[in-house]
């Protein structure tokens, strides 16, 4: 669904990714790790189209949705304006589908997203990706100034959407033991470069990944 190859993309002189590789079949739940500034997110928005590759080749297998980092959702509009701009480009009108999957979504609807709470954003944003009908969805770090119950409770979501749907997911994260619960697979990123790939039971064993991403455990 998503197949990476040698990709290189680059902000002027400085390279952010160099000859990356990576590859996420369909409905498959894959993370990505990797320390500040590896990467990720030009990853993430070269996916999305938001970025134009230097060289290598991007195929994405069918409709994909980014859930930002940051959440980003239109702070002036309510949640259900915010979720119909999601779905302006699917032809989805009719959030309910959304709002069975969602419930806080629908008990938020009328309220101004800029109001809400870090999470609740998240969720508006997650909402808001789901209404654009994605087959595989990326989700530039899920955690990010999240309260652990919150995160626990959006990584539940996406594990349900994952597992009922089929919806093939990269989870873009620096919080390895969340994505090593969710993911069966993980590459790491780091200065522009995969370094590490494979099973989360492999690399949670590797102690160059145990040591920088699980606190050495
Ligand atoms: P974080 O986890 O902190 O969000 P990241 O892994 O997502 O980090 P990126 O945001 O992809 O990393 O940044 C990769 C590198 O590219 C960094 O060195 C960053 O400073 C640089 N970079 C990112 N965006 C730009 C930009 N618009 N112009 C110039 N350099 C940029």
């Amino acid at each position: 669904m998503i197949d990476v190859s040698d990709l290189v993309v680059s902000y002027g002189a400085a390279t952010a990714l160099d000859h990356v590789a990576l590859s996420v079949a369909r409905g498959e739940m894959v993370a990505l790790l990797g320390p500040n500034g590896a990467g990720k997110s030009t990853l993430a928005n070269t996916l999305a189209g938001l970025l134009t590759p230097a060289s290598g080749t991007v195929r994405i297998g069918g409709r994909l949705a980014l859930i930002p980092e940051g959440r980003q959702v239109f702070p002036d509009l309510s949640v259900a304006d915010n979720l119909a701009l999601g779905g302006w480009r699917s032809g989805l009108r009719d959030p309910s589908s959304v709002y069975r999957l969602l419930p806080q979504l629908a008990e938020l609807s009328h309220r101004r997203a800029g109001v809400l709470s870090g999470g609740e954003q998240q969720m508006v944003a997650f909402g808001q990706a789901l209404m654009s009908r994605p087959d595989v969805l990326v989700v530039d770090e899920l955690s990010l100034g999240l309260a652990p119950l919150l995160t626990a409770k959006l990584a539940g979501h996406l594990v349900e959407l994952n597992r009922t749907l089929g919806l093939t997911v990269l989870l873009i994260e620096q919080n390895a033991r969340l994505a090593f619960d969710l993911c069966e697979r993980a590459y790491v990123l780091e200065s522009a470069r995969v370094v590490a790939e494979g099973a989360c039971a492999e690399l949670a064993d590797d102690p160059r990944v145990a040591g920088a991403y699980l606190g050495g455990a």
